[in-house]
C-alpha cells in the first residue's frame, strides 16, 4: 500500500482527514529552484544564498545579486512564496568577501547574521538587491536571517526588511531563540526552523563530525523540545512556524513535526514525494500522537519505533 501511495500521490499535501500542509523546497540558484518547481510544492522555504557566491572574490553589486534572486522567485508562480535567506557566510560555509579568517570557533564565531555586525552595509545591500528582484517579480518575497540569537537582532534585522515593503522572519537555529520564540514572533512574521544548526547547537555536537551522528540526530528528545516550543509559539500568535533543515525531509519524523502545529516543511526537492505521501495517509489526531510519542520517547531509537507503531497501526 505504501508504494501505491507514493506512485499515486501527486498533492498538494495534505493529512488523510484533509488537513493543508504546505511542502517547500531548498535551493540554490534559478536552476535548482526551476527543477524544484516541476515537484509538487507551493513554493520555495529555505533560498540559501550565500551557495551563490562559493566563488565570489568579491561582492556582486545590488543589480548582480537582484538578477540572480529574480531567477529564483521567477521560477514560482504568482500564488506560491519564496523565503530568501540573507547570507549564511562563514563556519562550515566560508565566503571570500564576508568570512573572518583565523577564528578559534568558527560555528560559534561571527557568522550568519553575525556578519552584518561590522561589516557596514553588507546587509542592507543583500536587502536592496532582494528588494529590486521582488519589484520585478510576481512571487511573494519573505526574508529570514541565518542565526538569530537575541529578539533585538531579531527587531533590528524586521525593521530593514520592513522599510523595504517585504515580509521579514528568522531562522530558529540557536537554542536561545526557539527558547524566546514568542517573544521573537513579536517583532517577525514568522519562524523557520534549521534543524541542522538547532540540532548541532542543542547538543554541543559539530554537524560535520560524522562520528558524533548519534547526536547530530533530529530525532533526539532535547532537538523536538526545542521545536515544540517553537511550533506552540506559532500557534499562540497564529504565525507560520516551518522546518528547514533535514528533519523535514524525513517522512517518520514529519508527521511528528505536523502534530506540533508546524505549519510548512522544506526540503531537497528529492524528498518531497515520500514525506507528500505519507502525510496523506495519516490523520492529524495520529500526528499529535506521533508528537507526544517523540517528545517523551527516551532516544531518538525510541522515538522512532514509537511512530512507526502508530503508522502501522
Ligand atoms: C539548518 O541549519 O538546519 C539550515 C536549514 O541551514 P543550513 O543547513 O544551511 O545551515
Ligand atoms: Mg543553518
Amino acid at each position: 500500500e505504501e508504494r501505491e501511495v507514493l506512485a499515486t500521490w501527486t498533492g498538494p499535501a495534505a493529512t488523510a482527514d484533509g488537513t493543508a500542509v504546505k511542502l517547500l523546497a531548498n535551493v540554490a540558484d534559478g536552476e535548482s529552484a526551476r527543477s524544484a518547481s516541476e515537484s509538487p510544492v507551493q513554493g520555495v522555504g529555505l533560498f540559501r544564498t550565500e551557495l551563490c557566491f562559493l566563488s565570489s572574490t568579491d561582492e556582486p553589486s545590488v543589480e548582480e545579486q537582484a538578477d540572480i534572486y529574480q531567477q529564483v522567485l521567477d521560477a514560482f508562480g504568482e500564488d506560491e512564496y519564496v523565503v530568501i535567506r540573507t547570507l549564511d557566510a562563514g563556519s562550515d560555509k566560508p565566503i571570500a568577501f564576508a568570512t573572518l579568517e583565523g577564528e578559534e570557533n568558527p560555528a560559534l564565531g561571527v557568522r550568519g547574521l553575525r556578519l552584518s555586525f561590522d561589516n557596514p552595509g553588507l546587509l542592507e545591500r543583500q536587502l536592496d538587491g532582494i528588494a529590486l528582484a521582488a519589484s520585478r517579480s510576481r512571487t511573494e518575497t519573505w526574508v529570514m536571517a541565518p542565526m538569530v540569537a537575541t529578539v533585538a537582532e531579531a527587531s533590528d534585522f524586521a525593521e530593514k526588511v520592513r522599510a523595504r515593503g517585504l515580509k521579514p522572519g528568522v531562522m530558529v537555529e540557536i537554542p536561545s531563540a526557539a527558547l524566546l520564540a514568542h517573544r521573537m514572533l513579536e517583532v517577525v512574521d514568522f519562524l523557520s526552523i534549521g534543524t541542522n544548526d538547532l540540532t548541532q547547537y542543542a547538543m554541543a555536537a559539530d554537524r560535520m563530525a560524522t562520528d558524533l551522528a548519534h547526536l547530530t540526530d533530529p530525532w533526539q528528545p532535547a532537538v523536538l523540545h526545542l521545536i515544540a516550543i517553537t511550533a506552540e509559539a506559532g500557534r499562540q500568535a497564529g504565525k507560520p512556524v516551518g522546518v528547514c533543515g533535514e528533519a523535514a525531509a524525513d517522512p517518520l519524523l514529519a508527521t511528528a513535526l505536523i502534530g506540533m502545529g508546524i505549519t510548512s516543511l522544506s526540503m531537497a526537492a528529492a524528498a518531497v514525494r515520500p514525506v507528500g505521501a505519507q502525510l496523506s495517509r495519516v490523520t492529524m489526531e495520529t500526528c499529535r500522537e506521533a508528537a507526544e510519542a517523540v517528545l517523551s520517547a527516551a532516544d531518538p531509537k525510541a522515538g522512532r519505533e514509537a511512530v512507526r507503531a502508530l503508522l502501522d497501526r
